[in-house]
């Protein structure tokens, strides 16, 4: 039962479930928990991470057939920069979950505390 819990929570994305999100990820399509998972997963893994330059490489260069874009002039820089602003990214999704959790945590004191004045009025007469 616990194995199955953990196993649910931090279930880590096997390198066919990532080679699935590469080009969602090249395309921006990915959701942040999907992000977050793909990341992780592309920083631990080189052979997903050479998977992805080479699709980046081969979608940029589609791009460019298509709209005429200007290839960047070092197209794995350009996708270390693309990487880095995904992580950032996730930080700052983190920081906003952990911001609306404090939050909602000081508002859970405050009520307690409320109503703990309330007792103790109810109690003490004041
Ligand atoms: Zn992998």
């Amino acid at each position: 039962m616990i194995q199955f819990v953990c196993k649910k929570q931090k279930k880590k994305l096997t390198c066919k479930e990532a080679a699935k999100m590469v080009v969602p990820y090249i395309e921006g399509r990915l959701g942040n928990k999907e992000l977050r998972r793909f990341v992780n997963h592309i920083e631990e893994c080189k052979d997903c991470r050479e998977e992805l330059e080479t699709y980046y490489i081969v979608y940029k260069g589609l791009m460019q057939l298509d709209e005429k874009e200007e290839l960047p002039m070092n197209i794995i820089e350009a996708l270390n920069e693309d990487f880095a602003v995904s992580k950032q990214h996730l930080k700052n999704m983190s920081l906003f979950y952990v911001l609306s959790e404090v939050t909602k945590w000081l508002v859970n004191i405050s009520c307690s505390l409320f109503l703990i004045e309330k007792i103790m009025e109810l109690i003490l007469g004041v």
